[in-house]
């Protein structure tokens, strides 16, 4: 068997140009969805993703604001600037860029971001609403997941699923996203023993450990669905996911390329909460 390839890249372009109406009736409006960036200190990757979010807003319609900070500013000038944007009826989401310097607690400038504008996901607002279903902004990078799955047509309810990484950012709420739609869920981590018990036992595997080539081909059922979240750069440069992608491609029915596979969906889903928290505004205000 020789798996399909769930191609990031066409199904990130499928979905912006389905959202691009949505932000082009904001438009027509007068209303246009409208997103705060902000940045402390000259991390190089920062700025490639800060770069990276600005151009695709451009793209979509989504008007943006750049906040840049030097890396010494203090907390209260960030927590001032984000408590302004919340009172802002111009902007509907608000993004901090991390990691944050040591002096800014991360756990603070989150919780001050308004529950009604963490295009993130992060406030703990809206990671609690993942328990129960229906919260407002699912995060970006399982949000894309679950997306590649239901635009490939995997079906995944009653499925075995198992995750390996247990982040707050990643592991952990795409556990709780697939436990919402009824499949059974295993977390992993690095102290899981016998970590292959669990990945083969999964008809989803989907790996976020940051682990380059972590996840062989002995380790996943055959015809399974394999997922790799996980971006490693290699010291040759190139990138590398978390999944031995040339033999596990010889076992799986469907797996994601690194890169080409979930990193496309990151800003995508990004895009797609920030336009849809716009008309959540507008919809408020006419109603
Ligand atoms: P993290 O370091 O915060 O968490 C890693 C998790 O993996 C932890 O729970 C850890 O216990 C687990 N883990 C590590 N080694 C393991 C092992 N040998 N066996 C089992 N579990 C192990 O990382 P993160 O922020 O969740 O990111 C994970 C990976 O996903 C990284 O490569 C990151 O670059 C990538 N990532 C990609 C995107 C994207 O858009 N494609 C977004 C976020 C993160």
């Amino acid at each position: 068997m020789t798996a399909q390839i769930i191609d990031g890249k066409a199904i990130a372009r499928e979905v912006r140009a389905e959202w691009k109406l949505r932000a082009d009736r904001l438009n027509a409006y007068g209303a246009p969805a409208g997103l705060a960036v902000i940045m402390v200190g000259d991390n190089p990757a920062s700025r490639v993703y800060v770069a990276n979010k600005l151009r695709a807003s451009q793209e979509m319609g989504i008007r943006s604001e750049r906040y840049l900070y030097p890396a010494d500013v203090a907390e209260s000038i960030v927590i001032e600037r984000i408590q302004a944007l919340n009172a802002d009826a111009s902007i509907h989401g608000i993004l901090v860029q991390l990691p944050l310097p040591p002096q800014i607690s991360v756990r603070k400038v989150v919780e001050t971001i308004s529950p009604d504008k963490d295009v993130d996901g992060f406030h703990l607002y809206n990671v609690g609403a993942l328990v129960h279903g229906g919260n407002l902004f699912p995060p970006c990078t399982p949000y894309g997941v679950m997306c590649l799955l239901d635009r490939s047509g995997i079906p995944i309810v009653g499925q075995n699923v198992t995750v390996v990484g247990a982040s707050n950012i990643v592991g952990k709420p795409l556990g709780l996203m697939f436990l919402q739609r009824e499949a059974t869920v295993a977390i992993c981590h690095v102290k899981t023993r016998d970590l292959a018990q669990f990945t083969i036992a999964a008809d989803i595997l989907v790996v976020a450990a940051g682990q380059p080539d972590l996840i062989t081909a002995p380790m996943v059922r055959t015809a399974a669905v394999v997922i790799d979240v996980g971006i490693n750069r290699l010291p040759d440069g190139r990138f590398r996911g978390d999944v031995e992608f040339d033999t596990v491609r010889q076992k799986a029915s469907h797996i994601t390329p690194v890169p080409g596979g979930v990193g496309p969906m990151t800003v995508t889903m990004l895009l797609c909460n920030t336009i849809a928290s716009a008309e959540r505004f507008l919809q408020a205000k006419a109603a």
